[in-house]
């Protein structure tokens, strides 16, 4: 059966060399084995005939039964029609052609029962359907066609080709009678069973031909399911042979840095998030094999401190650690605040950025080559060939989706033996999205903030009511806190009405002048030493309001901040609003966060707008967010290859998702190497899939 479904496509009858390559072309399908998992985008319901004096101006598609007892051409100022009159017993009513009008003129049987199908419109209180699909009522009977009608992908060419919807469905009927619909059952009976999935045969018959919709809905469980399944066993075998294969330094104890730390220099008591994800590491680092972990918390969920003890773990155990985040000003943020945090614990902590001057340079690269140096924090200047460690045991990546999967390999082979990785990103990933791509990484989350945050409160404002919203500012300074203003664009762009950030800027001194307030600005285009000079007189409480574009998006930390005034809200996405609302909020002060936009709006920026205004639950956003853009947007055309699923849907189908790395889990737990002699077809079949060239290529 299965050396079938190999055929090449063009043997299949009705198809042919010709409709072959274009069926390669087009859709990529090349076997049998291609068309059997062409599924339908959607089903027209055809349980339904029409009657003629039934119809409504409605926008959809009606089957009616018919003759068409008339058929003319009619000159219209440009170009012809061709108009038939169709009748059935309650009336009458026009089929209208503009192309193809020879070829139908010539096939048309007049006297003869029809069904058409397609969308009326009412002109002179007489319907008429133009283009319609029409089939003779003796077809229609004897054809495998069900009630519920698929639609298949399609392109421009395909159609333009005379390869239409019906022409695929003829070769699917084609396909089934020459396979006589024997198709292998890929799931082990028990799974079946358990899960009350109908058979593999069952499924592929019903998802081309359904008969009902319930059993529609049964064959697309089962075929979601399937193919999750196969995903989820890839992903977690591929993570459990990395483990097996790829060798960690083992950190064995907890030594003096550690104790030392966690008992007399922990400045707070660690949430019981920060604790529970502590341990996941400490298990990882603990053990044989090389950790890959992703750290996934919300801004200001303390992921540094967490980040800092990791690293005393690998100096308790003899190595180094270093700290790489993607901006100049991260960099140094991280590198203050780590050296205060471990400053009785008399380790040698340095910072390395393109600005580092060469001669520290020297004693950077000569310290870590000796090994005395214990922590290094930086930029990407870290993975320049000249930095070579003397034992590099954990390297920590905080945002990660700055760095691309090479550079973090590229940090890798510093040294014979990788270190663990531990990569920290306060961008949420959803769930679904997590498991289903980041199988090499084992991901922990920081769900709970530290205690005794006040929420950010978030308010939508329009443009017009400025003078309100500025009022507002002057308390807050008056109050002593200070201000972000927030611009999406760095020059006026003529075609845009948007607001420019130094149109805004010139405003805004306008607005708050010195001697009372003063206003800095930093924006993309000024020198990184500008730009540090600037955020440091902002840190520092110099300054009261800091315009900016979104350079600030990342990892900024000034606590006295307590709003945040984002301009032309509409032109953010919402990770990046979110993002941007995370610089408050991190003092004792209530802190505000407050989104100006214009009138207009489309109902996707109503809906960020909105769930910015009702929640500070970055997962929650995420998970509006994937909604909103789907998963190729968020994570980028790279990756998503690997969300091209022939069925499934990760955003609708995250019950099955689940559904099938909970089984997924289930059965490797079981029978890691798929040996068990109910598992042998599973086995075939998952040999099979890891040699196609298709998604699988995007899972490393
Ligand atoms: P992020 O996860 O955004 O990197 P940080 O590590 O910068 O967050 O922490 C944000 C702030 O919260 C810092 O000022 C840090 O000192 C503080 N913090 C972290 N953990 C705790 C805790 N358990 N209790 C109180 N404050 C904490
Ligand atoms: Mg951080």
């Amino acid at each position: 059966m299965n050396n079938l479904l190999d055929t090449p496509i063009e043997y299949l009858k009705g198809v042919g060399p010709q409709r072959g390559d274009l069926l390669r072309k087009e859709l990529n399908i090349h076997r049998y084995g291609d068309l059997i998992n062409l599924y339908p985008n959607r089903y027209i319901d055809r349980t339904r005939y029409y009657k003629i004096n039934e119809l409504q101006n409605s926008n959809s598609e009606v089957q009616i039964v018919g003759k068409v007892i008339h058929i003319k051409t009619v000159e219209q100022k440009k170009g012809k029609r061709l108009v038939a009159t169709f009748v059935d017993d309650t009336g009458e009513m026009e089929l209208v052609w503009f192309q193809g009008q020879k070829w139908i003129r010539e096939s048309l049987k007049i006297n003869t029962p029809y069904v058409i199908f397609g969308k009326t419109t009412s002109f002179n209180g007489l319907f008429n359907m133009a283009h319609p699909e029409m089939e003779l009522v003796e077809e229609h009977k004897a054809s495998l066609r069900s009630a519920m009608q698929p639609v298949y992908p399609s392109t421009e060419k395909l159609a333009n080709k005379g390869i239409s919807n019906k022409v695929i469905n003829k070769m699917m009927q084609q396909l089934f009678i020459e396979t006589h619909s024997l198709f292998t059952e890929t799931l082990p009976t028990y799974l079946l069973e358990e899960l009350k999935l109908i058979p593999k045969n069952a499924a592929l018959f019903n998802i081309h031909f359904p008969k009902s919709q319930e059993l529609l809905a049964k064959a697309q469980f089962r075929l979601k399911f399937e193919e999750l399944f196969f995903i989820q066993l890839q992903l977690i075998t591929k993570n459990l042979i990395r483990k097996h294969k790829i060798k960690g330094h083992p950190f064995e104890k907890v030594g003096d840095y550690f104790t030392t730390f966690y008992n007399s220099h922990l400045p707070f008591d660690l949430t019981n998030a920060q604790k529970k994800v502590l341990k996941e590491i400490r298990n990882d680092l603990g053990s044989n094999a090389q950790m890959n972990r992703l750290l996934q918390g919300d801004v200001g969920s303390g992921k540094t401190i967490v980040g800092l003890m990791s690293m005393l773990l690998a100096i308790d155990n003899g190595f180094q650690a270093c700290l790489m985040a993607p901006t100049e000003i991260l960099a140094s943020q991280h590198f203050v605040g780590i050296t205060e945090l471990a400053k009785e614990l008399n380790l040698n902590i340095k910072l390395l950025t393109g600005s580092t001057k060469t001669s520290d340079r020297k004693i950077i690269h000569e310290e870590l080559e000796n090994g005395s140096l214990h922590i290094i924090i930086g930029t990407h200047a870290l993975l320049e060939d000249k930095v070579q460690f003397k034992n590099l045991g954990l390297a920590i990546i905080d945002e990660q989706h700055r760095f691309g999967v090479e550079q973090r390999s590229k940090l890798w082979k510093k040294n014979e033996v990788p270190p663990h990785v531990l990569v920290m990103t306060a961008t949420p990933i959803p769930r679904t999205l997590a498991m289903s791509l980041y199988g090499d990484l084992d991901v922990s989350v920081i769900d709970e903030l530290p205690p005794g945050r006040k929420p950010i409160q978030t308010v939508h404002r329009y443009d017009n009511n400025r003078l309100k919203v500025w009022k507002f500012l002057r308390d807050e300074i008056a109050k002593g806190r200070q201000i972000y203003i927030v611009y999406p664009l760095i020059q006026e762009s003529e075609k845009m009405d948007y607001k420019d950030l130094m149109d805004g800027y010139n405003g805004i001194t306008r607005d708050f002048p010195l001697p009372q307030y003063s206003v800095s600005i930093v924006h993309g285009q000024m020198k990184p030493s500008e730009k540090d000079a600037e955020m440091k007189r902002f840190a520092e409480g110099k300054t009261n309001i800091m315009v900016a574009t979104t350079v600030i998006e990342v990892g900024v930390n000034v606590p006295n901040a307590s709003v945040m005034i984002i301009e032309s809200a509409e032109r953010f996405g919402l990770s990046q609003l979110h993002q941007l609302r995370g610089r408050v909020g991190r003092g004792a002060e209530q802190s505000y966060c407050i989104l100006m936009s214009g009138h207009k709006l489309s109902n996707d920026t109503k809906t960020r707008i909105e769930t910015m205004c009702a929640t500070n639950d970055g997962f929650e956003i995420a998970e509006v967010d994937l909604k909103l853009r789907g998963p190729g947007d968020i994570m980028g055309k790279q990756q998503s290859g690997v969300l091209n699923l022939q069925i499934a849907d990760l955003v609708k189908d995250k019950d099955v998702l689940m559904l099938a790395r909970h089984h997924a889990i289930k059965l490797l737990k079981d029978d890691a190497a798929m040996e068990k002699p109910e598992h042998q077809t599973l086995r075939k079949v998952f040999i099979e899939l890891g040699k196609k060239k298709s998604i699988w290529n995007y899972i490393s």
